[in-house]
């Protein structure tokens, strides 16, 4: 299927000189949104994954209905603050300043499979972070699928070793 028509191309936004790609036009038609997350389940189907791992908030929107399909868990990345219990956590550089992802400390038991999932690779920051979450609690990233890749930012290279699915390229 042709995603890209599903996506809203947004200038300028949250700042000048972003052209912000909004997947909320992808979810709201069905048979689109349906049909990507089932590309990713297929791509998951033969990786025996134990656990989706997703960063907030579209990491979510990807990852929970991979995670539904395949009868798995879903374990959320959530800034610092969020988690209620005790957390594992991780600091990455933005262009201004830095994030804290932080990780349910219970929620990966070593040697499980995991697949993290988000909307969209950009410079791979956020991708990065998340894999060091998953593999401080031992657990093994055995795919990261996305709906988006901004090639120009090149955050493959942050991903090099792993394996990678994206449905659309910008
Ligand atoms: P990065 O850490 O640079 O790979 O950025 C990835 C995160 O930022 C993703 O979770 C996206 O939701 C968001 N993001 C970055 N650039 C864009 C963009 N141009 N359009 C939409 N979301 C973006």
């Amino acid at each position: 299927m042709d995603y890209k028509q599903y996506i809203t191309v947004v200038e300028d936004w949250p700042k000048e000189g972003v052209r912000f790609k909004d997947i909320t036009t992808l979810m709201d038609n069905g048979p689109a949104y349906k049909s990507a997350v089932d590309e990713i389940v297929a791509y998951a189907q033969d990786k025996k994954i134990d656990l989706v791992v997703g960063p907030e908030a579209r990491g979510f929107i990807v990852g929970c209905p991979v995670s539904y399909a395949l009868e798995i868990g879903f374990a959320p990345v959530r800034k610092e603050g969020k988690l209620p219990r005790e957390v594992v956590k991780v600091d990455y550089g933005l262009e201004y300043g830095k994030n804290v992802l932080t990780i349910h400390k219970d929620s990966i038991k070593p040697g499980q499979r995991v697949l993290i999932t988000d909307d969209l690779l950009a410079t791979g920051g956020t991708i990065e972070a998340t894999i060091k979450l998953v593999e401080e609690l031992g657990g093994i990233v055995v795919g990261c699928a996305f709906l988006i890749e901004l090639t120009y930012l090149n955050g493959r290279d942050k991903l090099d070793g792993y394996d990678v699915l994206t449905l659309m390229e910008y």
